[in-house]
């Protein structure tokens, strides 16, 4: 049974490493951002709102966020364990998922640390498929065929969050509202850090030990 959270900043290699970690280890992919995109496409009044949230840089309100969580590991392909990715963010987000079924359950915190610059060179040049979620890079990991995605063919989007303004302002809300998560668990003794700074074959390796 794997029950795995991946910790790291945007831009850390979260998305494109817990695809790869979950579909190893037979276990629901969850990413809140993922989740969040959907409602925002879906063009509800919820989705309206989160749209400009998300833009901003800035994090949904816990109790959404930790709703969205629990009632999608209710579901039954989350029975055999769970990867999330994104969550939790904060630490009110840590302590709600505590008490729930799934959360008091979790294995492990897995924690992806690369420095601010790599991230900034990573975010500004990167290319989101919205149907999949893959991501490329303009210059460092070009898809194929110029803005399509390599795994499924759809267009490949520059994220609304992926501007300067916005780059700023979610690499300090994880400065100050997603670093205490991972103390947090390092009180419960759940934290392993991995350098992702390398490859995504070389953090993978890296990785795969813990599912
Ligand atoms: P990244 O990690 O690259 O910032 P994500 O796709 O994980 O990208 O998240 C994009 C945005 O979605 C966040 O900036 C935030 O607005 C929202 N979001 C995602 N996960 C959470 C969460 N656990 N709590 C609150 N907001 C979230």
């Amino acid at each position: 049974m794997t029950r795995l959270i991946l910790v790291g900043p945007p831009g850390s290699g979260k998305g494109t490493q817990g695809a790869r970690l979950a579909g190893e280890a037979s276990v629901p992919h969850l990413a809140t951002g993922d989740l969040l995109r959907e409602i925002v496409t879906s063009g509800s009044s919820e989705g309206e709102r989160y749209k400009a949230i998300m833009k901003s840089g800035n994090l949904i309100a816990d109790e959404d966020i930790v709703k969205l969580v629990d009632d999608r590991l209710k579901k039954a392909d989350a029975k055999k364990g769970y990867l999330l990715d994104g969550f939790p963010r904060s630490l009110k987000q840590a302590e709600l998922f505590s008490n729930t079924d799934a959360g008091a359950l979790l294995d492990r915190a897995l924690v992806l640390n690369v420095d601010e610059d790599a991230l900034i060179e990573r975010l500004s040049g990167r290319l989101t498929c919205l149907s999949c979620g893959a991501s490329f890079h303009i210059k460092n990991f070009p898809p194929k065929a110029a803005g399509k995605c390599d795994n499924c063919g759809a267009d490949l989007i520059q994220r609304a969050d992926d501007n300067p303004e916005s780059i700023k302002q979610r690499l300090k809300v994880y400065r100050d509202t997603t670093e205490p998560v991972i103390e947090y668990y390092k009180h419960k003794g759940l934290v392993v850090e991995i350098d992702a700074s390398g490859s995504p074959d070389d953090v993978y390796s890296a990785l795969r030990a813990y599912i």
